[in-house]
């Protein structure tokens, strides 16, 4: 049954700069901003990374401004 068809991964997903507002969203933090990278230097979409869109729009800016000035990689070079 469709009803039937809970989520699963149990515990709610809240954005962590809304939850930490100690946490900066700055592309000079690379370290942060890897977090929300796939291991091939992608950005996590928001349905996986719980952020909200506010945020989620933040870190992308901030994710590719780190690329820009080289902070991060565009893709991982296997
Ligand atoms: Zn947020």
């Amino acid at each position: 049954m469709l009803r039937d068809r809970k989520r699963r991964y149990g515990r709610k997903k809240v954005c962590i700069f809304c939850a930490d507002k100690n946490v900066p969203i700055d592309y000079k933090n690379p370290s942060i901003l890897k977090g929300f990278t796939t291991d091939r230097g992608k950005i996590v979409p928001c349905r996986i990374s719980g952020n909200c869109a506010k945020h989620q729009r933040q870190l992308t800016l901030a994710i590719k401004r780190a690329r820009m000035v080289a902070l991060m990689p565009f893709t991982v070079i296997h």
